[in-house]
């Protein structure tokens, strides 16, 4: 269970609200308190509370990211040469903010593997901020062109794709999809916008959150993939950027492989509009798999003929599943 604050909003109801009011507001953005005043020595001591008293464990922090302000009364904002009054943007304040409830969350004693701090912070990430999240989940970076397309494989240049979405920097990001939270509602469960989702996902060993998606569908492919051994600890990612076990000349079609002891899992990615027939090479040295092992589709659950290639069918902006080895 993960508790849900957001830094800039708090209830106008509560008694400390109607005695600070002044103190914490931030009367110039639609994000109506500041976490650069006193409303953050009161949130972590609620959070600390619950952490002590409650046995809290995850914290989402939503609206992640310094929103501008002028509030002289917690000091943001100044007034410039000629009296007029400028907003500032209060970074170290947030960066403090969540700087303390990673301090909490992670205190001496506390278990790293029950105990997360993750936050939303789309399209205004800020290092300074997000340094001490352990996951971040953005996605909304998309949300004006999606409204128009929901193809998420063609819309991510793979590069950018790569920035946004594989952890370099300690914090592990996370794709926030937004099916049918803008643009058109039946998009949310249409297998092929899914499909193109996971495409992504799968294609880079990234994280998807799983909602504003088809749910059900997502996780069937998950299934496979825990059945696969997705949590074995002896499971090796070979990037499409790399790898040269599984491979394809042709334009547009990238490949990544997971691989367990004797098994491998290719995902094979048509990023292109125009469906097409793959045919895939195996290098079985290069892959540590006796040649001639089992072949599976695994979207269709057909075998597929032994050999040193394999053939499939993958639909305009999609991808295929091939399972190398029992
Ligand atoms: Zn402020």
């Amino acid at each position: 269970m993960s508790l849900y604050i957001n830094p800039t909003l708090t209830s106008p109801d509560t008694t400390e609200y109607k005695i600070f009011r002044q103190q914490w507001r931030n009367p110039y953005n639609v994000y109506p308190q500041c976490p650069a005043s006193t409303l953050a020595d009161l949130t972590i001591w609620q959070i600390d509370y619950l952490i002590r008293e409650g046995g809290l464990k995850v914290v989402y922090v939503d609206s992640l990211g310094a929103v501008n302000c002028a509030n002289p009364l917690h000091g943001c904002g100044y007034i410039d040469e000629t009296g007029a009054q400028q907003l500032t943007f209060p970074i170290r304040g947030t960066r403090e903010y969540v700087k303390r409830l990673y301090a909490l969350l992670h205190a001496p004693g506390t278990n790293p593997k029950t105990n997360f701090l993750w936050g939303h912070m789309s399209a205004r990430t800020s290092a300074p901020i997000n340094a001490f999240m352990d996951f971040q989940c953005s996605g909304e970076e998309l949300e004006t062109v999606i409204s128009e397309n929901q193809n998420y494989l063609e819309l991510y240049d793979l590069d950018a794709y790569q920035c946004y979405y594989l952890n370099t920097s300690g914090v592990m990001p996370m794709l926030l999809p937004n099916l049918g939270r803008v643009g058109s509602k039946e998009a949310r469960w249409m297998p092929k916008y899914n499909d193109q989702l996971l495409a992504l996902v799968m294609l880079h060993d990234s994280m998807l959150w799983v909602c504003w998606c088809d749910t059900d569908y997502i996780l069937k492919y998950y299934k496979i993939f825990d059945e696969f051994g997705l949590k074995d600890e002896s499971l090796v990612f070979l990037s499409y950027r790399k790898q040269k076990a599984v491979i394809s000349p042709e334009k547009d079609v990238y490949i990544s492989v997971y691989k367990v002891k004797n098994r491998a899992m290719a995902v094979v990615v048509n990023k292109q509009k125009a469906a097409r027939s793959v045919t895939v090479q195996i290098d079985w040295k290069k892959l540590g798999i006796a040649p001639g092992a089992a072949l599976k589709d695994m979207r269709t659950g057909k075998a597929l003929p032994k050999g040193d290639s394999a053939t499939v069918t993958i639909p305009s902006y999609n991808f295929a599943l091939i399972q190398i080895g029992e």
